[in-house]
């Protein structure tokens, strides 16, 4: 039995970002997905030994593209080959408004994934990246329990840059 860790000789870094639709065994795994599998390459070039480094799952598209992002660059500075795929782009499940932002299909109007709505009358749109509660009507969307507030419509989103 030789020792493997003289015969290999570099690592490929495969990161997908999926959107699951069903279940598995272990329950339900609709969401998107991102998971980064170290691949190493012995010296004759055949893969040896891959395993999953990380794994998430999100519900919501933008989540996934942060962690995959955040992922991206962390690998893509690490010695050996950066295998990215975002399977999501891939089968245009996703897109995006005119700034690159996420926007979906929320049923006959659009949601910027972005933004989110609170419960105030006027200036209740509010940025995700900046701000995830509000301080005058109270409303909260850090994403604990059933209290989450609505992504933000895209028109009127849109009119903020307008
Ligand atoms: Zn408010």
């Amino acid at each position: 039995m030789p020792d493997t860790s003289e015969t290999i000789v570099g690592v490929e870094y495969v990161l997908t970002l999926r959107h699951e639709e069903g279940g598995d065994l272990f329950g339900s795994s609709k969401g998107y997905t991102v998971d980064l599998r170290v691949d190493p390459i012995d010296k004759g070039g055949s893969i040896t030994g891959s395993h999953y480094e990380e794994g998430y799952i999100f519900d919501r598209y933008w989540q996934a593209l942060h962690k995959y992002d955040e992922l991206y660059a962390e690998y893509d500075k690490k010695e050996g080959e950066l295998q990215p795929s975002n399977e999501v782009t891939d089968e245009k499940l996703a897109e995006t408004n005119d700034r690159g932002e996420i926007i979906e299909d929320s049923g006959g109007f659009y949601t910027n994934q972005h933004y989110w709505d609170c419960d105030c009358s006027k200036n209740y749109i509010h940025k995700k990246a900046l701000k995830l509660s509000c301080s005058y009507c109270g409303a909260d969307n850090r994403g604990v329990g059933e209290d989450d507030c609505p992504d933000s419509r895209e028109k009127e989103v849109s009119k903020l840059f307008n």
